[in-house]
């Protein structure tokens, strides 16, 4: 961007335009020893024709011509997308009546009064073309900006890394026009690029070609995407055509797909290429400064906010993680106590809108004090660790949470399960218990570890508190083990449709 002014101005292509011989002579020696290409019309007619083929840098306008004067040949400009932008400096002479708001007013930036004074001339020159050059260079900071806003605004929306990269491709590719886009990142051991998504327009055959490369990977300095990743600068080829062995085995593809160009952009960050930016487009592009420029801002920005986007996704799993542990029984690897409470209470919340059956089982392990004692703790926890995995499948629903609740007491949460279900599933995982056949020598009631249990099933109401279902449960729990352990007891619901006051299993 910040090109010396003087060299610019030494290349500046300038049309000059008078129907006067002797002037064209006097300003293309003026200009042509201040360094500048010169061009000449002799007509409104044929400057129009010539700027067609040749977008000149700035124009010199005579206002008086024969068939179209210098105003019409302004306003023809300024109507025309690709002339629009240029310069114009009107000429007349000091006896003209130059009318002055007219030449503003019609887009002209400036005018020069024969006869002319060669410095002037000259000056008047150099300050429009300088005023432009910073008018262009404004315009290209502005997209710069308007596209990395775009690609940050694309990004924050994002859940992970690869879902910005692909924000990034369809924000770039939309905003310059290119019409295939895709991202690759080296593999964690970084030995090669893999293929990370891609965005692309409707052009024919493009859909192939991605197909194609999703199944590709790059080594480091192989293929096109492999040789930005080893240059870490961007490479921009204009016509591939010319270096068929840079697309490798995509060579025929592209070609399939018309691809004509290829830009290759590296994101780089602390000396580290993140991920290989490369865009195609079906037309031959030759690289520019200015394009060149933006995509310099893009690499060097996205770089800090896709490792940014990398940290986020690596703190939220160790959030997740740290989460999951802290409602985890290291024991057990059932959830916990407060992950149960926190399950249960969620439950009666929802059950109580949707008016559905919620069931609660309450099981622990029959004689266990006694077990520990004799088998010692070691062979406590094995067997705690047994029966939780007996428990997890035969309590199995995706929605049924079993938790130890202390000791050796645990709590399944069934969601949407009515009673009859539910003394099914605890039955279950009674005969579930008793057929893991841990001995247990002193066990009053089976040679082999039992389970009682309490199941308390109801469809809540907004008024009752989730801790009576608990306490039901807890209730039909010491029934079990009054009426002999090993076996199941139903809660007693008084208040609903009246039920059997125990269920008892047959003991083996
Ligand atoms: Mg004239």
């Amino acid at each position: 961007m910040n090109q010396d002014p003087s060299i610019f101005l030494g290349k500046a292509n300038i049309l000059v335009v008078d129907d006067t011989p002797a002037n064209i002579t006097l300003l293309t020696q003026i200009l042509s020893n201040q360094g500048y290409k010169v061009r000449v019309a002799p007509s409104g007619k044929l400057a129009l024709k010539s700027v067609q083929f040749v977008v000149p840098d700035l124009i010199l306008l005579d206002v008086k011509m024969p068939d179209l004067n210098g105003y019409q040949v302004c306003r023809q400009l300024k109507a025309q997308p690709s002339t629009r932008d240029i310069p114009v400096i009107f000429m007349s002479a000091l006896d003209d009546a130059l009318d002055k708001v007219t030449a503003f007013t019609l887009g002209g930036v400036d005018y020069i009064t024969k006869p002319f004074e060669s410095i002037e001339v000259i000056a008047r020159i150099e300050n429009q073309l300088r005023l432009h050059e910073f008018q262009l260079q404004l315009q290209a900071q502005n997209a710069q900006l308007q596209l990395l806003l775009a690609t940050a605004q694309a990004i924050s929306e994002t859940a992970d890394a690869e879902e910005a990269l692909l924000a990034i491709l369809s924000t770039v590719c939309q905003t310059i026009g290119w019409d295939f886009g895709e991202a690759w990142m080296p593999n964690s051991e970084a030995t090669h690029l893999e293929y990370c998504c891609a965005w692309r327009t409707d052009l024919p055959n493009l859909l192939e070609f991605q197909h194609q490369s999703e199944s590709l990977h790059f080594a480091y300095a192989q293929g096109f995407p492999g040789w930005v990743w080893a240059s870490q600068q961007i490479e921009w080829i204009a016509d591939l055509a010319e270096q068929p062995c840079l697309m490798n085995i995509r060579s025929l593809a592209a070609e399939q797909a018309s691809l004509k160009s290829v830009l290759g952009v590296p994101i780089v960050l602390d000396g580290q290429v993140l991920a290989v930016l490369v865009f195609f487009h079906h037309q031959e592009l030759a690289p520019d400064e200015r394009s060149l420029q933006l995509f310099k801002a893009i690499a060097t920005q996205l770089g800090s906010m896709i490792q940014r986007k990398k940290a986020e996704d690596a703190l939220r799993q160790a959030n997740w993680e740290l989460e999951r542990l802290a409602n985890l029984d290291g024991l057990t690897q059932l959830a916990n106590r407060r992950r149960f409470d926190v399950y249960f209470r969620q439950q009666w919340q929802s059950h109580c809108c949707d008016r559905q059956p919620l069931s609660i089982i309450l099981f622990d392990v029959d004689y266990f004090k006694p077990y520990n004692d004799f088998y010692g703790h070691q062979a406590g926890d094995e067997c705690l660790q047994q029966l939780s995995i007996a428990a997890r499948q035969a309590i199995n629903q995706p929605a049924d949470l079993v938790a130890r609740y202390g000791g050796e007491e645990f709590v399944a949460v069934l969601p949407n399960t009515p009673v009859t279900q539910a003394l099914e599933i605890a039955e279950q995982l009674r005969q579930a218990v008793q057929q893991l056949r841990i001995p247990h020598r002193t066990s009053q009631v089976n040679e082999f570890v039992t389970v009682s249990i309490g199941v308390a099933s109801s469809v809540p109401l907004d008024t009752d508190l989730p801790d009576t279902l608990i306490a039901a449960a807890d209730r039909a729990l010491y029934q079990a083990k009054e009426q002999g352990r090993d076996r199941l007891v139903l809660a007693p619901q008084s208040d609903r449709v009246s039920r059997s006051p125990s269920l008892h299993s047959q003991n083996s």
